[in-house]
């Protein structure tokens, strides 16, 4: 059996450090090629007789090193495995300045990496993505995010081909057949934001916020769809520049709208590319939930000018500095400018998908050692970006905001154009709050998994004792692995005789009693108010079953979601009965926040699929009893409207028909979904935005091979990047034979953007009529998805390999995976066969009181 390729745990010597680059690219956007030539200035600690930096894939034509007035020649040696370039010189260079001179040429590729080239409507462009480490696939350079440089660069481009990047322009001198676009010099950088975009780009007018000019740019033909990121950025960068305290640091700002991108949007310094769908919004027809997903990714880029870009982690092993702050950031300052959006209602979707992924034996701290590029690659996930915006909103919450304002402020002003790690945002957090932060937070970054926090009346009457321990979703961990101990920061609310409190306290103890100052025995209290805690809460029977008998009256829509998030969980390790959470659901029947009956989505589709027989009589009874709960209500809204209708009712009508059609597939709905997009693929403006997605992915269960053609047609004729994502991706909703085949069959074909292939593949493993097939084609045609897909992307298809169900399909994906291994997915993959063992288990356990529960009803 062939083993892994081990990867590459290379990283360069300190002791010599490039300060600035003068870069010259000239893509030849036809050819698919490109020549560059780059001058780094570098600083050499001691002698040398050789230099190492990153390079892959370059044919470097040419390397001198000059000191002082004198050139050295140098030899190459390039190393694949470790991506470096030796640069072996003819005599040793002294300690002190040098420059290194180089001249290369390379493919554009086309995976979505390095500078990589891209084809939309007939036309050429290149665009580049770094992060983590591709911008040794761009030029030679020193590609760790701990060597800052200015960079210098230049393109050379055709005639009407714009290019972009990450300063502004300074100067333009023709040449033969096109023209040399020349930047201004950029404050120092780290290589993974550099960024070059060339073709026939249209940008928007600019608007101006102060001094810094913002525009969006585009394929033509889009122009019309711009305003809306425009307002976006505006008034993030606002608040961005309030909360920091320091101006918006790198002059203008340029949102490029990428036809082709691997993740959802990248915060190159000055230069931040998006996914179209993120970017390019047409104000009539975007859905609320499109429009804030838009909202929140362009100030989560934007926090990064200032987190990640000004001031950088010295290494991968702190991404969740980066991440977990621009994550919550972005939420704090949509919130601020779209407080009708309620977007910590939407954080609690993000908050409990990171607790499920933290509650797997094979989680990982937020604070992950990292080794190698493959090992940074791999931290991309929930931990770092949801848990860790989580922990930092816990922390924020513990110091108050002023303080944490402030902190961050030193912080910023202290590192700015530098690099941290996390060690000294905690010294600016408690300079400013003059309390103890380092070990507070540490616990919650260092150690993996969260606790179980479970509250009960305490034998005194009045207090409350609170205990807790690691939480872990499989029910067989061993008490002696459950011993975690974190300082919790408790937010508990409760109500007695004389109303509703609320208290805060730091809870470190494995055991220990908190005192209410309530007057008398409180009539029920609940110990995550707000649901502000990266933590699960437990409590007594009695007390469940007083929030219960009265959810709409005791707790907030926000607690709702996380209260019944909870109670899943404790059925999913084994402490509650289903019956539990089947009483919680059923209690929500008349719910009226849209969040909570999006959050029952996942549990309720869980049980559908995963622990009920599938096409069995429970099954039918299931969704009779789901339909029968939440159909009334959606009767009572109706498909269409009224005018002037309040956007929250819109919200709840569409999670009526996720949950009445896409899991009950109750048929009158199915069968109006599928009337409603006759209308809809007639007039995009005849479904109300919100139910688009629902409906067009409802229609697709029961449509047949002409509506698959329709959908067909409608991607290459959309009218915006949503539109056309929705037709696209659900293409992977039909359910007949025929086209089935045909969705595969176009699977690799440049019909499907690289970017959406894995998308495609995993809806198709979520579709029960798909997923075996799905699971054959990825097997069978796995080189070529490799070689097309980034890996990152690969990883997340193999996070959705547990919608395959079967013990042998589990054992197959093992099998499969030994043999082909995937070093950016290994996490990814022991989380999958555990979700696999992790639903079998749910499966045997709790099937039975499942049909119990439903009898019992009948
Ligand atoms: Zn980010």
């Amino acid at each position: 059996m062939p083993t892994a390729r081990r990867p590459s745990r290379f990283r360069l010597p300190a002791d010599v450090r490039p300060s600035g680059y003068d870069l010259h690219l000239e893509p030849d956007l036809d050819a698919g090629t490109f020549r560059g030539s780059v001058r780094i200035q570098v600083r050499l600690e001691r002698p040398r007789r050789e230099i190492v930096l990153h390079a892959a894939d370059l044919a470097v034509e040419r390397a001198t090193v000059r000191v002082g007035t004198e050139d050295v020649a140098a030899r190459t040696h390039v190393s694949r495995a470790d991506e470096t370039l030796t640069l072996r010189l003819a005599r040793r260079v002294p300690a002190g300045e040098a420059t290194l001179e180089l001249r290369w040429s390379a493919k554009l590729n086309q995976h979505l990496r390095g500078f990589y080239a891209v084809t939309a409507d007939g036309r050429r462009y290149a665009f580049t993505q770094c992060e983590a480490a591709d911008a040794r696939r761009i030029l030679p350079c020193f590609d760790e995010p701990s060597f800052k440089a200015r960079f210098r660069v230049a393109v050379t481009a055709r005639q009407g081909d714009a290019v972009v990047s990450n300063a502004a322009v300074e100067r333009e001198e023709p040449v033969a057949g096109g023209r040399i676009v020349r930047f201004a010099e950029t404050p120092p950088l780290s290589t993974y934001l550099l960024a070059v975009a060339v073709g026939p780009l249209e940008s928007s007018a600019p608007r101006l916020l102060g001094p810094t000019q913002i525009r969006v740019w585009h394929v033509p033909g889009k122009g019309h769809l711009t305003a809306i990121g425009l307002e976006a950025a505006a008034e993030s960068l606002r608040r961005l520049e309030e909360y920091f305290g320091i101006p918006y640091p790198y002059g203008k700002l340029d949102l490029v709208a990428v036809p082709d991108f691997e993740a959802g949007a990248m915060e190159n310094a000055g230069a931040v590319f998006f996914r179209e769908t993120l970017l390019l919004l047409d104000p009539a027809t975007a859905a609320i939930a499109e429009h804030k997903r838009a909202a929140e990714v362009i100030a989560h880029e934007l926090a990064h000018m200032w987190y990640g870009d000004l001031v950088t982690m010295a290494w991968w092993d702190d991404l969740w500095l980066n991440e977990a702050f621009a994550t919550w950031m972005a939420y704090r300052v949509v919130d601020d400018w779209r407080p009708e959006w309620r977007m910590w209602h939407g954080f609690e979707h993000d908050r409990s998908g990171a607790l499920a992924q933290d509650a797997l034996r094979s989680t990982h701290p937020i604070y992950a050692p990292v080794r190698s590029v493959a090992e940074a690659t791999e931290n991309f996930d929930a931990i770092t970006y949801e848990k860790g915006a989580a922990v930092v909103r816990m922390i924020e919450h513990y110091l108050g905001a002023e303080h944490f304002r402030d902190g961050v402020r030193i912080y910023m002003r202290r590192h700015r154009e530098g690099n941290a790690v996390a060690a000294d945002l905690w010294r600016a957090l408690e300079e400013a709050s003059g309390r103890e932060v380092a070990r507070v937070a540490q616990a919650w970054i260092a150690q993996a998994g969260f606790p179980l926090v479970t509250v009960e009346p305490a034998s005194d009457g009045r207090g409350l004792r609170v205990r807790q321990e690691r939480f872990f979703a499989d029910p067989r961990v061993p008490a002696a692995r459950r011993r975690g101990r974190w300082p919790v920061p408790l937010v508990v609310k409760w109500a007695d005789g004389g109303g509703p409190g609320t208290g805060r306290f730091l809870v470190d103890r494995a055991s220990q009693v908190v005192t209410l100052p309530a007057t008398d025995r409180p009539a029920w209290y609940y110990g995550n108010a707000d649901a502000g805690g990266f933590y699960r809460t437990r409590h007594d029977d009695d007390t469940v079953a007083a929030l219960v008998g009265r959810l709409e009256h005791t707790l907030t829509p926000v607690e709702r979601q996380a209260f019944a998030s909870d109670q899943w969980a404790l059925v999913r390790s084994a402490r509650a009965p289903i019956a539990r959470f089947l009483d919680v659901a059923d209690a929500l029947g008349d719910e009226s926040d849209h969040d909570v009956l999006d959050g029952l989505s996942g549990p309720l589709g869980l049980v559908d699929e995963q622990v009920v027989p599938v096409g069995s009589p429970v099954q039918a009874s299931f969704r009779s009893w789901l339909a029968g709960r939440f159909l009334p209500q959606l009767a009572r809204l109706g498909w269409d409207a009224a005018p002037g209708e309040h956007e929250l009712t819109r919200l709840r009508r569409a999670a009526l028909v996720r949950l009445v059609g896409g899991i009950a597939e109750e048929p009158g709905v199915l069968a109006e979904a599928r009337r409603r997009v006759d209308a809809y693929l007639a007039d995009r403006r005849a479904l109300e935005p919100n139910l688009t997605d629902p409906v067009v992915g409802l229609a697709a269960r029961v449509g047949d091979d002409a509506l698959y053609e329709r959908y067909r047609a409608a991607v290459g004729t959309a009218e915006t990047p949503q539109e056309r994502r929705r037709f696209l991706l659900n293409l992977a909703s039909f359910r007949t034979a025929g086209t089935l085949r045909r969705t595969l069959d176009a699977a690799l074909t440049p019909e499907i953007p690289t970017q959406d292939v894995a998308f495609i593949l995993m809806r198709l493993l979520g579709n029960p009529f798909a997923r075996l097939d799905a699971w054959r084609f990825i097997q069978k045609r796995w080189s070529a998805l490799r070689k097309r897909v980034p890996p990152l992307m690969l990883s997340r298809l193999v996070d959705a390999m547990p919608a395959l169900r079967e013990p042998r399909q589990a054992r197959e994906v093992a099998a499969f995976f030994r043999r082909h291994p995937l070093p950016e997915a290994e996490r990814a993959l022991r989380q999958s066969l555990e979700v696999f063992r992790l639903n079998a288990e749910l499966r045997r356990r709790t099937a039975p009181g499942v049909a119990e529960w439903l009898e019992r009803r009948t």
